[in-house]
Order: structure tokens, then C-alpha cells, then sequence
């Protein structure tokens, strides 16, 4: 067995938590777990869509990261300057950490800025900031029109601005205000969750539209107009809206793509079964890294792949470092929820590294599939932070 190792994971997001939490498990306690993290609280991302129609409020998905002290992770907080792979050692608030193994986990970053006045003229319903404000307007409105925006084609979570279009709808039957709004929803993609295949894309775009909806897709917003609330659109389009809520445009965040880890322009290049970067002992998982998939896109930034991800990487430093257990490899399975309102959820599970395309089934909505994304939840709030 290795002398004392320290392992620094980059990051206390999904798979920050996970890998660390499992590393102390796997671990005897001589060992340096440090986790790394720029806020002091995790906020656990699905539940901002219920938080948005008022269905959470923020101290009730949020978390302290110090609680994972008490199990023999060291936590700090700081900004991650830089990290210099060959020397394995990460600079964070002006200090030089090294380590015998790294595991990033830094998720990926966004910039509403880059659409002039879309910041100023809606809600960013990926932060915890955007989704407040977003359901104190939702809460006041009587009617007018909601609009639901992805600023750009690839984001995490490729279900959540079409939950997020459902919830609203759903919210807005419930308030009785629902036949004096209309709910649009503008996508630059072409369709819902491309990714897991025509049939799944088709099973979404009908939920949605089902609900009355208004659905236009291949729609890239250019400018949001804050004072005469409009949108336009690349294809010459223009939309008037009273609010407005949007997915911004995701980007790898500068701390990365000058690690000397990234493809050019791009996310950081893993083994795809590994998740190993090219330098041993470096590992990427969840949304900071970018697989490849035979159908031409990646494999969708989704927590379920960075918990499964983190579940591996692991189970391989744990068995480098001790010389016990099996080696594991990431599968590409994946699943997830898809809450449609009212109580109800769809549910989608398959193999995203099926040849040529992922096999991915989807059941129709139900409330089972609802008790489940609650049951994640809880999960995730009790057990793992
Ligand atoms: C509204 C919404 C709903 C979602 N719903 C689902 C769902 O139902 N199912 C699903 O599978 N996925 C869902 N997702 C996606 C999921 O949350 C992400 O894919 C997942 O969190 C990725 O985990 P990660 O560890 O890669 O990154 P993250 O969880 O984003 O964690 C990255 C961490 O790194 C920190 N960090 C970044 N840069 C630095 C730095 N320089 N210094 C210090 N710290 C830094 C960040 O602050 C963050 O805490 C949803 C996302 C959103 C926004």
C-alpha cells in the first residue's frame, strides 16, 4: 500500500461530493481527502424548477459543504486560480496545493452577458438568484406571456427548460390565472433532448406542446430588448414577452481551458470508460469533460453522469492506492426525471454508449416518476451533503 496520498477534488458540486464522499469510505483516514469549492453551500440544481413555481424555497435545497467534515473530508473554500497538471498542483486563492491524485469536478460556467440584454431583461433560471426572482414574478403575474428561452443549443441538464416550461404551465392552472397566460417556449436546438434519439424528442415535444405551450425550436436568440420586452431571434423572428426566463449559454470556464487538459476551444479530453485526462493520475468528470458519441454530439452534461462518473473514479484511486477491489469503468448508463407538473413526472433511462445511437426508453408521465425525483432529492439532501 502507497504512504500517505492526498487527493484533491476540484470542486463541491455532484460529483465533487460524490467522489469525495466515497474516496473517505474507501479510504483508511491517513489519507488527505481536500475538497475545493468557491461557495461555502451546495445548492441541489434539479429542485430550483420546483423552486421556481414555489414548490421549494432556497434554504431547503441548499446545504453547508462544511457537514462533509464530519466524515473526514477537509473542505476549503476559495476561488481555484490555476492547475498545473504535469506538476500536479492547483493554486486556489493565492496558495499552492499538490497532490498524489486530482479529480476535476468544476462543472461548467456561463455567461448570460454574452446576449446583449438578456440578463437585464429576464431570469436566469440556472441560478439560485434567477429562480427567486423568477418565482416572485410568476407568484404576481395575472396575465401576459412567460417566456422560456435556451440562450444556446448545449446545456446541462437537456430536460430541465422543457420541466421548467411544464412547471410554469402547471403553476399557472393552479393560480386559476392559466387561460390569460400564454406560455411560450424559444429553443436554438432543433428539438427536446436530441441526444437520446428521435422517438424521446418526439415523447417531450408532445408533453410539452400538449399543454398548450407554443413551442418553436431552431429559434437563437440575438438580443433581448429589456424596455420594449422583446426578444429577436437569428432567423429574423421577434417575440414580445412580459417575462421572461432563460437557460444562459455554457461555456468552460478560463481556470480549465488553460490547464493544458482541454481539446482546443473545448472541454477537458478524458478516457471515456476511465475518465483519466491524458496525465496519469488526473481525473475530469461530470460536466467540466466532453465524450464523444458515435452519433456526432457528446454525452449530455447531467448529474446522473457526473455521480456515476465520480462512483468510478473513485473505486480506481481507492483500488491504486490500497491495491484492493476491481477495476471500474463508466458505462454511459444514465436516467433521469422529467417533471411535468401537477404532480406528475416522465421518466427516461437507457445506455448513451449504444452504437450508432443511445438506446434510451421513456415512460409515460406518472406520479411514480414524480415520487422518485423527490426520493433523489431527499437523497441527495440527507445523505450526501
Ligand atoms: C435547473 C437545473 C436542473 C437540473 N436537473 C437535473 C436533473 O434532473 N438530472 C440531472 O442528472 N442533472 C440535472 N441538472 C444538471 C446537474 O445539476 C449538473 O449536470 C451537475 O451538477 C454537474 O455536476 P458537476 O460536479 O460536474 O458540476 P457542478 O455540480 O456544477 O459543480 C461544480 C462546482 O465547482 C465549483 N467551481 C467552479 N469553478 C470553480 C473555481 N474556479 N474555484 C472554485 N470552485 C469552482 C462551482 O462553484 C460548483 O460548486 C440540472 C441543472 C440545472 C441547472
Amino acid at each position: 500500500m502507497a504512504g500517505t496520498q492526498r487527493i484533491l477534488v476540484l470542486g463541491g458540486g455532484v460529483g465533487g461530493i460524490v467522489v469525495a464522499n466515497d474516496l473517505r469510505k474507501r479510504l483508511p483516514a491517513s489519507h488527505e481527502i481536500i475538497l475545493v469549492n468557491r461557495e461555502e453551500t451546495f445548492v441541489f440544481a434539479p429542485s430550483l424548477l420546483w423552486l421556481l413555481v414555489g414548490a421549494r424555497r432556497p434554504e431547503q435545497i441548499s446545504r453547508p459543504l462544511r457537514r462533509l467534515v464530519r466524515r473526514g473530508v477537509t473542505v476549503t473554500t476559495g476561488e481555484i486560480e490555476r492547475i498545473d497538471a504535469a506538476r500536479r498542483e492547483v493554486v486556489v486563492g493565492g496558495r499552492t496545493l499538490s497532490a498524489d491524485y486530482i479529480v476535476i469536478a468544476l462543472g461548467a460556467a456561463t455567461s448570460g452577458g454574452a446576449i446583449p440584454g438578456l440578463v437585464d431583461g429576464g431570469h436566469d433560471l440556472y441560478s439560485l438568484t434567477g429562480a427567486v426572482a423568477f418565482r416572485n414574478g410568476l407568484a404576481s403575474m395575472e396575465h401576459g406571456r412567460i417566456a422560456i428561452l435556451t440562450a444556446a443549443p448545449a446545456y446541462r441538464c437537456p430536460a430541465a427548460p422543457y420541466e421548467a416550461a411544464m412547471l410554469v404551465e402547471a403553476a399557472c392552472r393552479a393560480r386559476r390565472v392559466r387561460e390569460h397566460v400564454q406560455v411560450d417556449m424559444f429553443t436554438a436546438e432543433p428539438g427536446p433532448m436530441g441526444v437520446a434519439g428521435p422517438q424521446v424528442s418526439a415523447a417531450v415535444r408532445q408533453m410539452v406542446e400538449g399543454k398548450g405551450i407554443h413551442y418553436r425550436p431552431e429559434h437563437q436568440v440575438t438580443l433581448v430588448d429589456p424596455a420594449a420586452r422583446s426578444i429577436q431571434f437569428s432567423n429574423g423572428a421577434a417575440a414580445p414577452y412580459d417575462m421572461l426566463g432563460f437557460v444562459p449559454p455554457h461555456h468552460v470556464a478560463p481556470v480549465v481551458s488553460t490547464s493544458g487538459l482541454c481539446a482546443e476551444g473545448g472541454w477537458i479530453e478524458v478516457d471515456r470508460h476511465t475518465l483519466e485526462t491524458r496525465f496519469p493520475g488526473i481525473h475530469a468528470i461530470g460536466d467540466v469533460n466532453s465524450i464523444p458519441l458515435k452519433l456526432g454530439k457528446p454525452l449530455p452534461k447531467a448529474g446522473v453522469f457526473a455521480h456515476f462518473e465520480a462512483q468510478v473514479v473513485a473505486k480506481n484511486i481507492a483500488r491504486a492506492i490500497t491495491g484492493r477491489g476491481d477495476a471500474a469503468r463508466f458505462t454511459g448508463f444514465g436516467e433521469c426525471f422529467i417533471e411535468t407538473g401537477g404532480g406528475k413526472a416522465g421518466f427516461g433511462k437507457g445506455n448513451f454508449y449504444a452504437e450508432p445511437l443511445p438506446t434510451v426508453d421513456v415512460h409515460a408521465p406518472s406520479r411514480r416518476w414524480h415520487i422518485g425525483k423527490v426520493l433523489l432529492e431527499q437523497t441527495w439532501l440527507h445523505g450526501w451533503v
